[in-house]
């Protein structure tokens, strides 16, 4: 069983990363200027050659290039983050997310109220 205290594997290690790349959706702007879209997708794309999981980094270059990053809002990043997540996750066999929902799940809390 992985230990919190040894080097990550690869679940451990996407459960943290999705758990940032949403963080920063949530905190993204509504309306960002021109320099802080350029940095969101300048990000994404180191992002996509630094992952520290090789087939994973090759798989989300090739999702990249298929679905190119939107940027021009937090939910429209929110939402193609959302759909680059499902991807991976009907690659693994994972149930898909309701994309509709993304920021009850990482930003505002659900509506019924359990996160408050
Ligand atoms: P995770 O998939 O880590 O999700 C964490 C939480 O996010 C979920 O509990 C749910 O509440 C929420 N969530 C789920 N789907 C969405 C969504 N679409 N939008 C918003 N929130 C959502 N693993 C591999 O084995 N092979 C790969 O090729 C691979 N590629 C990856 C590529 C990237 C860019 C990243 C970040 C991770 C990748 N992983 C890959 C890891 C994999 O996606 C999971 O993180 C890992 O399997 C652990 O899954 P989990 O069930 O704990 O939930």
């Amino acid at each position: 069983k992985p230990r919190s205290d040894c080097p990550p594997d690869v679940e451990a290690l996407g459960r943290g990363t999705w758990t940032l790349l949403h963080s920063i959706a949530a905190s993204y702007p509504d309306s960002p200027s021109t320099s802080q879209q350029s940095d969101l997708l300048r990000f994404v794309k180191l992002f996509s050659k630094l992952y520290p999981c090789w087939v994973c980094a090759e798989d989300f270059r090739t999702y990249i290039g298929r679905e190119v990053p939107r940027v021009g809002s937090r939910d429209d990043f929110g939402k193609w983050l959302c759909g680059a997540h499902n991807d991976v996750n009907r690659k693994l066999g994972k149930p898909e997310f309701d994309c509709s929902r993304w920021q009850e799940r990482w930003r505002t809390g659900w509506k019924d109220g359990r996160c408050d």
